[in-house]
């Protein structure tokens, strides 16, 4: 497959000027992706996550507003989307029809009711339920925000549809994923107090006992970092700590997109994402805490697989901000990418890109394109004057 392009804005700038900042390089990006040129008379459903509660750090809607009026000024009809109870609310977020200048609806009416089935087998989902308003849109904006996710490492391009745009039923099914293979092996563990001592060796909480399985465990895969301490203390070969676990999620997310954009023409979706204070779990928590990564810019792409590898390649070459990680959290990998750093080695955040790339979504390949590159600064000459003035 052809090396694919991806826009992108850096976070730096070399003068204190607003045409630097990364607003204004979201124009460049929306120029060169031919926004405008690309949907005369079409709806077009941007869907953003619009975060819930009390959270701040989802797309602010100064970078909506310059999307929406793009796309107005093309002759399009957009509006802003989202799951119904995260845009109940979001107007104590910011997110307006005044301030955006389009409407704010939820992607699958009221009480998500409103959906088209898709049949498709994987694991344990049979039907995934895509959003009607989503389905219905003859052009598609996914504007994500870029940050940690507890299950898959990582959420940006991919999980903004993949979750986004299905219905609560099939978002629960997804994360149920995690679970379809099996990994307690209870006839090996016949004794009650080696399983209360397997619970209480996870320092996360993460192994309960299953609710509907008397006897077995279960564990919450969200919060497991893959430290082990459990398998310690678990008879031989009775847990399983495995990554097809953990990666179960991340092929259900590329399957997810894939339906989702199968609804699209080819070439009605552009794919758009910020990647400023990234926080550790993903915006539905619904309050933001401290980032954990330098900011890393925006980026735009006509394809999904690219810009999600591109967005993770740039921020590789970070670092995790460690102070700024939740002390309920542990840092015990030191070996990849700072989202593996954070949440552990099978929480692979290229793995949804590497399923994507296999469904033909899209091209790990690709051109990083600076559409403004950091300008050398150059001063002008001037006589010696000492710092300190003396
Ligand atoms: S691997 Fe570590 S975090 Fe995961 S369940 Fe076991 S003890 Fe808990």
């Amino acid at each position: 497959m052809s090396k694919s392009i991806v826009y992108y804005g850096s976070p730096r700038q070399a003068r204190l000027e607003a045409e630097e900042t990364l607003p204004a390089k979201l124009d460049l990006i929306l120029e060169r992706l031919h926004l405008r040129d690309r949907v005369k008379g079409e709806t077009v459903a941007i869907k953003a996550h619009v975060g819930g509660n009390i959270g701040y750090s989802t797309v602010h809607p100064v970078f909506l507003r310059k999307v929406v009026q793009a796309v107005k000024d093309g002759g399009g009809h957009p509006f802003v989307t989202d799951v119904d109870w995260d845009v109940a609310g979001s107007e104590t977020r910011g997110y307006t029809r005044e301030v955006l200048g389009c409407p704010v609806l939820p992607s699958a009416g009221i009480n998500e009711a409103y959906h088209y089935v898709h049949h498709r087998e994987y694991k344990n989902i049979k039907e995934w339920k895509v959003a009607g308003m989503i389905q219905d849109a003859s052009f598609l904006v996914n504007f994500a925000h870029v940050k940690g996710h507890p299950s898959c490492g990582f959420g940006a391009a991919f999980k903004n549809i993949a979750l986004g745009c299905m219905v609560g039923e099939t978002r629960s099914a997804i994360h149920d994923t995690n679970h379809y293979d099996r990994y307690w092996f209870g006839e090996l563990c016949p004794d009650e107090a080696i399983r209360q001592r397997i619970k209480e060796a996870c320092p996360f909480g993460a192994i309960v006992d299953d609710k509907e399985r008397p006897g077995d465990l279960h564990i919450h895969f969200e919060p497991c970092n893959q430290c082990k301490r459990c398998l310690q203390v678990a008879p031989p070969g009775s847990l399983k700590i495995d990554p097809v676990n953990f990666h179960s999620f991340m092929e259900a997310n590329a399957i997810s997109v894939a339906i989702t954009l199968s609804t699209f023409e080819p070439g009605k979706a552009v794919h758009l994402a910020l990647a400023t204070h990234m926080t550790p779990v993903c915006d539905c928590f619904g309050f933001t805490s401290m980032p954990i990564l330098p900011d890393a810019g925006i980026f735009g792409s006509d394809d999904i697989v690219a810009l999600d590898q591109a967005i993770l390649d740039v921020i590789a070459k970070t670092r995790l901000i460690e102070e700024n990680v939740p002390t309920s959290m542990e840092v015990w990998y030191r070996d990849g990418h700072p989202f593996q750093l954070l949440h552990g080695p099978y929480k692979d955040p290229y793995k949804v890109v590497e399923y994507g790339e296999k469904l033909g979504l899209g091209s790990r390949e690709y051109e990083l394109v600076d559409v403004l590159p950091v300008a050398e600064f150059v001063r002008a000459p001037m006589a010696y004057i000492s710092a300190s003035g003396a």
